[in-house]
């Protein structure tokens, strides 16, 4: 039985944003202004030069989790410029997002490292936040359902029958990433659906546990519409994750 992670989930995603000073400057901004809440889970992710910072700047606050927007699926070696599971775990990560449509489309990373990158996080008891989504020609040929279908099951062939850690996945259309276009409630809760369906058949009634997230131009104003779409668990945000006031009002949506 996969581990029930508590919803709604509110992630942040910085992308290659904020160095050490300016994470701690947003996360005491941030903390004084987002009280700590039973009935949410929220998390960072900020730029892994910065993680050790926001390590330092969240003190005590341990309701503010942190994660690493990428690693290597091996767990040391010569790869340079990359991070590896056990040395993200090591410096406080707690999750780590994998499969970010940047990743696939702007460095060709492929459905196969994804799911070696899951089977990494999972093995450094990172939280994996599986990241699937179709572009707009692909949306426009009729393909969402194949294209997340594809990922995820991809995805998850890095994760054993026997995993009954935490498992998040986020549907991000890539079209609606960074671009001010946001998939309408219906869009999001008809593709959180189909990935809902997929994971059920996959882990049974263990798939009930793993929190389906929707990513894409998520503002303060549009929240808590997304989040109140049917099977929308949760938010991954990118740029309003950026702006400290910003991100607390989405926290504190839903
Ligand atoms: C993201 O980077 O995961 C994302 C959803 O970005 P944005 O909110 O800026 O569209």
């Amino acid at each position: 039985m996969i581990e029930a992670t508590t919803r709604p989930v509110i992630a942040g995603n910085w992308k290659m944003h904020k160095g050490p000073a300016a994470t701690r400057a947003f996360l005491e901004q941030f903390a004084a202004l987002y009280e700590p809440r039973e009935n949410r889970t929220l998390i960072l992710f900020p730029p892994a030069i910065s993680l050790a910072a926001a390590v330092e700047a969240r003190g005590g606050r341990h309701d503010l989790h942190l994660g690493v927007q990428n690693i290597h699926w091996e767990d040391q070696g010569a790869f340079t410029g990359e991070t590896a599971a056990p040395q993200a775990r090591e410096a406080g990560a707690e999750y780590a997002l994998i499969g970010h449509s940047e990743r696939r489309h702007l460095f060709g990373e492929t459905d196969q490292e994804v799911a070696r990158k899951v089977a990494s996080a999972i093995r450094n008891a990172l939280v994996p936040v599986v990241c699937v989504g179709e572009t707009l020609d692909e949306r426009q040929a009729g393909q969402v359902d194949a294209v997340i279908l594809r990922q995820l099951n991809a995805a998850m062939e890095g994760v054993s029958a026997e995993y009954n850690g935490a498992l998040l996945i986020a549907y991000e259309p890539v079209w609606a990433i960074g671009t001010g276009m946001t998939a309408t409630p219906d869009d999001a809760a008809a593709a959180h659906t189909i990935l809902r369906t997929a994971l059920v058949q996959r882990f049974g009634d263990g798939a009930a546990g793993i929190p389906i997230l929707y990513g894409g131009s998520v503002k303060p104003d549009n929240a808590a519409d997304l989040l109140s779409a049917p099977g929308v668990d949760g938010l991954l945000v990118g740029g309003a994750s950026l702006d400290a006031s910003g991100f607390a009002r989405i926290a504190e949506a839903g």
